[in-house]
C-alpha cells in the first residue's frame, strides 16, 4: 500500500466509524481500511490504483456501472439551475414531476402516488407511518402490527431495523419494536428437517400455513400489513420457491392486510423485469424504491403508493388537515435529476433485459463452475443476483463451524483476485449482484476469480483439517 492511501486510512480511523464493521479493531489499526477513489464500467480503483471488478455494484445499486458522464452532466445542470427547493406544501421541481410520471408507469396498473425519502430506510420508515394512518383513518386503530420475515432486509433504524429479520442488527439495540413481527423465511436450501421431503410448492404451502398461524395467533384484526423483498437480499439472496408469492398473498388478501413489496434491490431491472413484483406476479398496494432509482449517484428512494391505500389517505386528510410527514429532501431536484438521466440510460441500453439474459449466463455460468463443488451447498439467483451458499458436506446440508468464517475468508480471497463479491452478513454465504451492464465475457471473468478463491480456502481449509468431508472423499 503506498503512502498516502495508508495516511489517509489513518486519518480516516481517527475520525469515522463504519457500518457493519468492527469499531475497535478499525479505530486502533487492527482491521482493514480501503479508499476508493475511481470507477469506470464494472470497475471501481483504490488509492494505490489496483482495479477490482465490483462483482456486488456498491451494495447492488450502481446498475448503469460506474463513471457515467451523462448522469454527472444532468446533475450538473440541474445544479446550476435550481439546487434545491423543498417540496412541503404542494412546492414541486419539474425533475420530480417527470420522475413520478416516468415511476408510475414502470409500476404498471394501480400505482398512483410517489412520495421521496433519500434511502431504502427512511422509504419503509415511510411506509410505516402510512400503514398506520391508514388504519386509524378506517377507524380500526388496533390494526396496527406488521409481519416481515427473518433475514428480511427493510433498513438499520429503529422501526426499519425492527422489520429487518436478522440478529446483528437487533442484537444490543432492544429490537425488534413491539408490534413488528417475523415470519418464516422462504429459504427452501434451508428447510427444517421436517420439510425435507416437500417440493418447492409444498414448501411455499408450508410457509404461507406458517404465516397464517400467527395471524391467527395475534389476531387478524390487529396485523395491518406484511413486508417482504421479492427475492430475499441481505438475509443470503433467496429467490422465493415456487408459488411462494400466490400462496402468501391469498393468506394476505383473506385477513385484509396490506402488502408492501420492498423493491429496493429488485427495482429497476435487477432480475430482469421492472420491478420484482412483476417477475413473481406480486400486487402489493406498496412499493419501496432506492438504489437501482439512481444507480447510485444521487442518494433517493421512493414510497410508489397504490389506489386502495392512497383513496383512505386522501380521505384521512379530509378529517384531519395536512398530513404530518415529510423529509427536508424529499424529491430533491438533484436527486430527481440524477434519476431521470440513469432511467433513461436503462431503458435505451435496455439493461433490463440484459439482466434476464445476461442475468440467466450468470446463473448457467455459476452452475457449471460450482454445481459440484465439494464446499458449495447451494448455487442460486435470479437476474443479476446470484449466491453460493458453501457447506461441510453439501449432500447433507451441514454448516461449517461459524468459527472458520468460510463466507468472510472467500471474499477475502476472492479480493486477492482483485473481485468484490460479497460476504452477506448472515451464514456462509458468497453474494453476487454486478452491474446491469456486466457483459458475458464478464460474467465468465467474475465467474473465474470465483473459483479460484474458492478453490484457494478449500485448500486452506483441507490443510487445517477443518474440512473432514474431503480428506476422506465425500460419499
Ligand atoms: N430495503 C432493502 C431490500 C435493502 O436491501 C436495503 C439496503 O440494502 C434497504 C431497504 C435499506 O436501504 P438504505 O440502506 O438505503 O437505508
Amino acid at each position: 500500500m503506498n503512502q498516502q492511501h495508508q495516511d489517509l486510512i489513518d486519518r480516516d480511523r481517527k475520525v469515522t466509524f463504519h457500518a457493519s464493521s468492527h469499531l475497535r479493531d478499525f479505530a486502533h489499526g487492527n482491521a482493514p481500511g480501503r479508499v476508493i477513489t475511481g470507477g469506470q464500467g464494472i470497475t471501481i480503483r483504490d488509492k494505490d490504483g489496483r482495479e477490482f471488478i465490483d462483482g456486488f455494484a456498491g451494495l447492488y445499486c450502481v446498475n448503469i456501472g460506474y463513471g457515467r458522464t451523462e448522469v454527472a452532466e444532468a446533475i450538473y445542470q440541474q445544479a446550476l439551475e435550481l439546487s434545491y427547493y423543498h417540496t412541503y406544501v404542494g412546492h414541486s421541481n419539474e425533475p420530480q414531476i417527470a420522475l413520478s410520471e416516468k415511476i408510475i408507469e414502470l409500476a404498471g396498473p394501480g400505482m398512483s402516488k410517489v412520495y421521496y425519502g433519500l434511502g431504502g430506510s427512511d422509504a419503509n420508515e415511510t411506509q410505516l407511518k402510512i400503514v398506520r394512518y391508514y388504519n386509524n383513518v378506517l377507524g380500526r386503530p388496533q390494526k396496527k402490527k406488521v409481519i416481515s420475515r427473518q433475514r428480511g432486509y427493510h433498513g438499520s433504524g429503529l422501526a426499519t431495523g425492527s422489520l429487518t429479520g436478522l440478529k446483528a442488527f437487533h442484537d444490543q439495540f432492544d429490537l425488534p419494536l413491539e408490534g413488528i413481527l417475523h415470519t418464516e423465511a422462504p429459504y427452501y436450501y434451508h428447510r427444517g428437517a421436517e420439510q425435507q421431503g416437500m417440493s418447492e410448492r409444498e414448501f411455499s404451502a408450508h410457509c404461507a400455513a406458517r404465516l397464517e398461524e400467527m395471524i391467527l395467533a395475534e389476531g387478524p384484526d390487529t396485523v395491518a400489513a406484511f413486508i417482504g423483498e421479492p427475492v430475499l437480499g441481505t438475509g443470503g439472496i433467496v429467490p422465493p420457491p415456487e408459488g411462494y408469492w400466490e400462496a402468501i398473498q391469498a393468506v394476505l388478501n383473506r385477513y385484509d392486510i396490506l402488502l408492501i413489496a420492498d423493491e429496493v434491490v429488485c427495482g429497476f431491472g435487477r432480475i430482469g423485469a421492472d420491478f420484482g413484483s412483476h417477475h413473481y406476479a406480486i400486487k402489493p398496494d406498496l412499493m419501496t424504491v432506492a438504489k437501482g432509482l439512481t444507480s447510485a449517484y444521487q442518494p433517493l428512494s421512493g414510497v410508489i403508493v397504490g389506489d386502495r391505500v392512497w383513496q383512505v389517505l386522501e380521505q384521512g386528510t379530509g378529517e384531519y388537515g395536512p398530513i404530518g410527514h415529510g423529509w427536508t429532501y424529499s424529491g430533491h431536484a438533484l436527486g430527481c435529476a440524477a434519476a431521470l438521466a440513469n432511467l433513461e440510460i436503462i431503458a435505451r441500453e435496455k439493461l433490463t433485459e440484459n439482466a434476464a439474459e445476461t442475468g440467466a449466463y450468470l446463473q448457467r455460468a455459476m452452475a457449471d463452475a460450482f454445481g459440484d463443488h465439494p464446499i458449495v451447498g447451494d448455487v442460486r439467483g435470479v437476474g443479476m443476483l446470484a449466491a453460493l451458499e458453501f457447506s461441510a458436506n453439501p449432500e447433507k446440508r451441514e454448516h461449517f463451524d461459524p468459527g472458520l468464517k468460510v463466507g468472510a475468508r472467500i471474499s477475502a480471497a476472492a479480493l486477492e483476485e482483485n473481485l468484490i463479491a460479497r460476504a452477506m452478513p448472515q451464514g456462509d454465504i458468497l453474494g453476487f449482484a454486478p452491474p446491469l451492464i456486466a457483459t458475458r465475457d464478464q460474467v465468465d471473468e467474475i465467474v473465474a476469480r470465483t473459483r479460484r478463491a474458492v478453490d484457494r480456502v478449500t485448500d486452506e481449509l483441507v490443510r487445517e483439517g477443518a474440512l473432514k468431508a474431503l480428506t476422506a472423499p465425500v460419499a
